[in-house]
């Protein structure tokens, strides 16, 4: 498109874009088992998009010529705090951002000489390398156990003089696997260390899953230690994307995460986030959200999506096998026959309508597809579309990496290809990014590389993408 000289039509545009939509996997319906949060109650999906609607032109650059996101905020994390241990926080638009300004506290609460660092298990979130990347900052891996989980020794060893934070997840998002919080929380505070808890996937669907009487190890701002925490509502929240907290433990610390500049001669610049201008509208809708459900509909949602994990693990076709013990109804599985190939699974499925996630082969953990069950999902007509799946898959038989593809993909100087020559070599191992087909090879392909050479084709795989 470009841009036209007089304004269109809205039936006009709003056909178009529902002609692009027809092309997405659907948001709804639980067959897309990544990404997406379905409650199964579509009144409580209109409802957040009225209340997105309603609070949509209101910015929250200046929350004192809009004391209603003053208000909604305040709410939003009161509720959250009230069930994750206390503290206080800032409203985000995600886990990434939460995250981010928990790094940024750390880092401004503790200034080290040197370069700072943060100490995390394998399993935490790419949010965190990422905070490290634009904080100027050093990641600082912990392998964990054959459990997937946080081992609290090799934490304590990896700490050093300029350690400013120390990760653990409730639970990691990979496997599902929930980190011996209150341990590491005390080694972090015996070395004066803060201790962040991400619990972006598991902080709302934990506290109803202990109220419904499963068994819940501690792990939010109650645990002494603990001096931040992030909680995603826009993932078992259910909340439409942009909505998250990040608590802290002491509001000094939260301050520390906020910004101020006085530096230029326009209006003066208050940020409790990353963004400046940004709408109002996921705050309104995460808001409308939590009050719609109420606590006894998210007891029911969590104990609804636990229940189907759990029989989706009891059902697993023949060679496909669970990783680890998953607290949250995140599954994680893998594949034990080498004529089964979890990447070729995935195609298969997407063929017939659903998502499966792939995840690469890491550190000795092997690859395999993630699951994440929500309120809506139907475990009947789950384990129907991966059996038929696998079934394809193994007739089919593992992606055919032509010989030789791998080392000469290693051995390419990625500068001197652009854009377009990228799209040609994709295409000429038959992968189709948009349409999401033949991505077996591609993963098969990142599969057998370091993670730093996978990172450096992601990049090129993105901008091949949008160019
Ligand atoms: C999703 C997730 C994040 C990142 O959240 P975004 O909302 O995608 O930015 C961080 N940590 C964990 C454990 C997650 O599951």
């Amino acid at each position: 498109m470009t841009l036209p000289e007089d304004g269109r039509p809205a039936a006009e545009l709003l056909d178009r874009l529902a002609a692009l939509r027809a092309a997405d996997l659907p948001v709804r319906g639980g067959k897309v088992t990544a990404y997406v949060y379905d409650t199964g109650r579509d009144a409580v999906h209109d409802l957040a998009a009225t209340a997105y609607g309603e609070m949509l032109e209101v910015n929250c650059l200046d929350p004192t010529a809009f004391p209603s996101i003053v208000a909604l905020e305040r709410e939003v994390v009161g509720a959250v705090a009230a069930e994750l241990g206390g503290g206080t926080g800032v409203f985000t638009s995600g886990g990434t951002e939460s995250i981010m300004l928990a790094v940024k506290a750390a880092r401004d609460a503790r200034p080290v000489a040197g370069r700072p660092q943060i100490v995390l298990p394998t399993t935490a979130h790419p949010a965190f390398h990422k905070a490290a990347h634009y904080l100027g900052m050093e990641a600082v891996p912990v392998d964990v156990d054959a459990g997937f989980r946080a081992v609290p020794a090799s934490i304590a060893a990896a700490l050093t003089p300029r350690t400013v934070l120390v990760v653990a997840s409730a639970p990691s998002y990979p496997q599902g696997a929930m980190d011996p919080i209150p341990e590491i929380a005390a080694i972090a505070s015996a070395a004066g260390v803060p201790c962040h808890v991400d619990a972006c996937v598991g902080g709302w669907v934990l506290p109803w899953l202990r109220d419904a009487g499963r068994d819940v190890p501690p792990f939010d701002l109650s645990v002494p230690g603990v001096t931040s925490l992030s909680c995603d509502l826009h993932k078992y929240g259910y909340a439409p994307k942009g909505a998250s907290v990040v608590l802290f433990a002491d509001p000094a610390l939260r301050r520390r995460a906020y910004f101020a500049s006085a530096e230029w001669p326009g209006y003066t610049v208050i940020n409790s986030g990353v963004q400046s201008s940004k709408s109002a509208g996921p705050l309104g809708a995460a808001w409308a959200t939590l009050g719609a459900v109420g606590a006894a509909g998210y007891r029911d949602l969590a104990v609804r999506a636990m229940d189907s994990a759990e029989r989706l693990i009891a059902g697993l076709p023949d060679g496909l096998r669970v990783l680890g013990d998953p607290v949250v109804p995140l599954v994680a599985v893998a594949s034990d026959d080498p004529a089964l190939d979890v990447f070729a699974l995935a195609d298969e499925a997407r063929a017939r309508g659903w998502f499966f996630q792939p995840q690469l082969s890491y550190r000795g953990i092997p690859a395999n597809l993630h699951f994440t069950i929500t309120g809506v999902s139907d475990t009947g007509a789950l384990l129907g579309a991966l059996a038929d799946a696998a079934k394809a898959a193994r007739a089919a038989g593992p992606p055919a990496v032509p010989d030789g593809l791998v080392d000469a993909i290693a051995a390419l100087d990625l500068d001197t290809i652009d854009d377009a020559g990228f799209a040609e070599l994709l295409a000429s191992v038959g992968a189709d990014p948009s349409g999401g087909g033949g991505m077996a090879i591609v993963n098969a392909v990142l599969d057998a590389l370091p993670p730093a050479t996978r990172e450096g084709l992601l990049i090129r795989f993105l901008s091949a993408l949008y160019a």
